[in-house]
């Protein structure tokens, strides 16, 4: 019974946010959803902070980079539907920590040129 207060509690505050809004709103009227407009891309799994809200803290193991030919792909396939996202390289890691992020921002910029 408990429980059920809960997620009810929870299903009304996720419904007030505007992104679930339009993802009924869409689904009601048939239509696709809006392609997104900004895009969070996790391109190494480490972070060297320990924030107690994070569920970073509970990543072990090696660490893993975004293989080059996945961040290529998704690149090109966010060309192909948006002509100006946003694209931030940061999820629950510390970007910092990879030696190729800036070259990596240089192929987004350099795609994005192109247009
Ligand atoms: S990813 Fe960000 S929030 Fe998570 S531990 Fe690292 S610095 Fe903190």
């Amino acid at each position: 019974m408990v429980n059920i207060k809960i997620k009810d509690k929870f299903f009304f505050r996720i419904y007030e946010t505007q992104l679930l809004q339009n993802i009924i709103k869409y689904q009601i009227q048939k239509k696709s959803t809006p392609f997104p407009t900004v895009f969070q891309i996790q391109l190494i799994n480490q972070c060297n902070g320990s924030c107690i809200m994070c569920p970073n803290i509970y990543i072990k193991g090696k660490t893993e980079f975004m293989a080059d030919s996945l961040f290529e792909k998704i690149i090109s396939e966010i060309l192909k539907k948006s002509k100006s996202p946003t694209i931030i390289l940061e999820l629950q890691n510390e970007p910092l920590l990879d030696n190729e992020l800036f070259r990596k921002i240089k192929y987004i910029n350099k795609t994005f040129a192109l247009f």
